[in-house]
């Protein structure tokens, strides 16, 4: 069985398959091929590498990865902070779990600025921009856009009931917990079927965080991609999604 781990930097990841594998499994780690093969010096951050010892760890990990994916009956954790979509779908392919570290931007930020290079904060920020959450939770925080800790707890509710693979009602496409199973790759959002500017109380599904934006008040149901895709007509597909 082969685990991709995915996450941010400073997620977490390494102690994660620590805590989760047995004496027989296998951890594909980059950083830890990295300081196997550089020569130790004392007194520097053990996540930054020296060209050559990039190089040299990226061949081995791929060497890594090519032979235990042919492997039965070993589990083998790999972890990739921000594999690409195409990447990921290969990982499937071979019958992989995809499992996400994600403690939180604000964990995660603190760590980085603690433990790793300057640089990596930029490369948290763009993780989260990537993942469809907010670099600045104040931006667009909840509470501005008129939600409170209750439809917060709404929200958990409904997806600790969600079966995977339930279909979203504005582009009829599968919703998973898993943020990066989703087309838009961000997480899922609970709404209103009947909108809170109309009367609507309670959030009662969940649907795709950019189907939930593009539904807005639900004036436009009528038009929602699910029942555009009508026979004949060429079906929208994930590359429709990833921009
Ligand atoms: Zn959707």
């Amino acid at each position: 069985m082969l685990t991709v781990v995915i996450g941010p930097p400073a997620a977490g990841k390494s102690t994660w398959c620590r805590e989760h594998t047995g004496p027989d499994d296998i951890i594909i780690d980059y950083d830890l091929l990295a300081n196997a093969l550089a020569a130790p010096r004392e007194g520097e951050s053990k996540h930054e590498h020296a060209k050559g010892v990039k190089a040299v760890t990226k061949a081995a990990r791929q060497a890594a990865i090519d032979k235990a994916i042919t492997l039965r009956d070993v589990d083998v954790y790999l972890i990739h902070s921000t594999p690409s979509a195409q990447l990921l779908s290969k990982y499937r392919n071979y019958g992989a779990r995809i499992v996400t570290v994600d403690p939180g931007m604000d964990i995660v930020m603190e760590r980085a600025k603690a433990e790793r290079p300057w640089q990596m904060q930029q490369v948290v920020k763009k993780w989260y921009r990537d993942n469809g959450m907010p670099a600045k939770p104040g931006k667009v925080s909840p509470r501005k856009r008129g939600l409170d800790t209750k439809h917060d707890n709404q929200r958990t509710h409904l997806l600790s009931i969600h079966l995977d693979g339930t279909l979203c009602f504005w582009c009829g496409k599968p919703m998973y917990r898993d943020p990066l199973r989703n087309p838009d790759r961000a997480p899922l959002e609970a709404d209103h079927s009947t909108a809170r500017s109309l009367g609507g109380k309670i959030a009662d599904r969940l649907l795709h965080m950019r189907c939930n934006r593009s539904r807005g008040d639900g004036r436009r149901d009528h038009l929602r991609p699910a029942i555009a895709n009508t026979p004949g007509q060429e079906p929208l597909t994930t590359r429709d999604w990833l921009d």
